[in-house]
């Protein structure tokens, strides 16, 4: 899971209007995406300059930093990504060759490109690049595969090397590309992941969040459709193109639950609030406590719990101080130390837990890595009782479309009983949101939802290497 963001500054002069800062201000509000690498690229329609780094967006850009890099990335056009990735060995050093966008050549003009998502069964395609001539940097890459595709096309106008080449993805994807003065968006068949469009009198915005269009003013216009490629040029869109047919609604549940802002809008223009808000009063009644206190697990769980409290009737309180270093455990790379992370990361505050009796609220569950840490984490502060609410079902199969979830054996729920977890938990209660409760609070009907990690009906065929 990326995000992705693509600016044209349409109505202006080529030259005049500068994209940087517009994509240093909106990248930072899709930084919550991903936190390992980001990159930029901006272009005047004939030179494309990038700048890529590991760490979280516009980190060590100092003021003059971001002057040099102001006098540098010159242009009217960019693009702007967030890297969490779900490839590669634990703890890895990101190679700048992963970090996005990706630029190649197109018939000797440069193109960037920015991918969300994972595509599999890849061997053909390597192949078919390779006996095109592309030279592979990347041994698991599924985004050089794209580019090397795109590259090596025998196509000479863009969107008809996309209308090639994306009926031979599988698995789940939002792409913006940047080509001469155009920024292109697609997404996968399905609308698993998320890509928006939004526009002010002057930009028009590629999002994989509408967050990302609140510092411009730009409006939010609508969701790329599934299946669709949708081509912004000098003077706003140029054109909508269906680059297949056979199509549907599967959004990804999982932006509602925990990666989108709440503030977004995405899944068919539904706010992540919405869901969160609706998620909370549906488990007060399904799964209601007998405690003192709500306390949410900051982060993910914060307006889940602030909806269930209310009505409870039960006081909400911060009684887990969140480090402001900010790591998010469940997107640090595989084989970190998750437990000490939280130790890192959250503190225990005593005068709220002390001799009471607490509910703690996750958003999700997924591994059962850092619960267990929490829960004894709040008995050392002085807490009477633990309970624990999930608001999301029980995760029992893996993601295939760029969630990092890929094997049974990591998932908790797939491996062990409700009453197993919160035994190794060490609660006092464990209740999950129930998949019905979870669908309803969406408002959507779950033809429309992706909900393959909990139910095992997946929308697009699984990997078969
Ligand atoms: Fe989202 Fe789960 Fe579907 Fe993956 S399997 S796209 S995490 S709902």
């Amino acid at each position: 899971m990326c995000g992705v963001l693509g600016i044209s500054c349409s109505n202006c002069h080529r030259g005049k209007q500068q994209v940087f800062p517009k994509l240093m201000t909106c990248g930072n509000d899709i930084s919550h995406r991903g936190e390992q690498a980001w990159g930029i690229v901006t272009s005047d329609g004939e030179n494309m300059v990038c700048h890529r780094q590991e760490g979280r967006f516009g980190e060590g850009i100092t003021e003059r930093k971001a002057e040099q890099l102001s006098r540098k990335m010159q242009g009217h056009v960019g693009l702007a990504h967030t890297l969490y990735s779900t490839i590669g060995k634990s703890g890895q050093k990101k190679q700048p060759r992963s970090i996005q966008p990706a630029v190649a050549e197109f018939h000797g003009k440069p193109f960037a490109l920015d991918y969300n998502g994972n595509v599999y069964d890849l061997s053909r395609l390597r192949k078919k690049a390779m006996a095109a001539g592309w030279r592979f940097k990347s041994k698991f890459s599924d985004t050089e595969v794209i580019v090397a595709l795109i590259a090596t096309s025998k196509q000479t106008d863009i969107i008809e090397v996309l209308k090639e080449v994306l009926p031979q993805l599988k698995g789940a994807f939002a792409l913006v590309i940047l080509y001469e003065n155009k920024i292109i968006g697609a997404r996968d068949s399905c609308s698993i992941r998320p890509l928006c469009v939004g526009y002010n009198d002057n930009d028009f915005v590629l999002s994989s969040e509408s967050c990302a269009f609140y510092p411009l003013g730009a409006k939010f216009i609508r969701e790329v459709r599934p299946g669709e490629i949708i081509v912004i040029g000098e003077k706003g869109i140029e054109k909508y193109i269906k680059w297949t047919d056979k199509t549907c609604c599967r959004f990804c549940i999982f932006e509602l639950i925990y990666f989108a802002r709440p503030d977004s809008r995405l899944c068919g223009g539904r706010t992540a609030y919405y869901y969160r808000n609706k998620a909370g009063l549906i488990m007060a009644k399904e799964s209601p406590v007998d405690a003192d206190l709500i306390i949410s697990v900051p982060g993910g769980g914060d307006l889940f719990a602030d909806a269930y409290a209310s009505e409870l009737g039960i006081p909400l309180r911060q009684g887990l101080f969140k480090n402001r270093l900010g790591i998010r455990t469940f997107m640090t790379p595989r084989g970190t130390d998750r437990k000490a992370l939280q130790r890192i990361k959250l503190h225990p505050l005593e005068e709220v837990i002390w001799g009471k009796r607490i509910c703690l609220v996750e958003d999700s569950l997924v591994r059962l890595k850092v619960l267990p840490e929490t829960v004894l984490m709040c008995y050392e502060a002085g807490a009477r009782e633990v309970h624990v609410r999930v608001f999301s079902a029980p995760i029992c199969y893996p993601c295939y479309y760029g969630v990092d979830m890929a094997t049974k054996a990591e998932l908790a729920a797939a491996n062990f009983s409700t009453e197993q977890i919160r035994e190794q938990a060490g609660a006092d209660s464990l209740a999950y949101l129930s998949l019905a409760g979870m669908i309803r609070a969406t408002g959507l009907p779950s033809e429309m939802l992706c909900l393959a990690c909990f139910n095992g009906d997946y929308p697009v065929e699984p990997p078969t290497e």
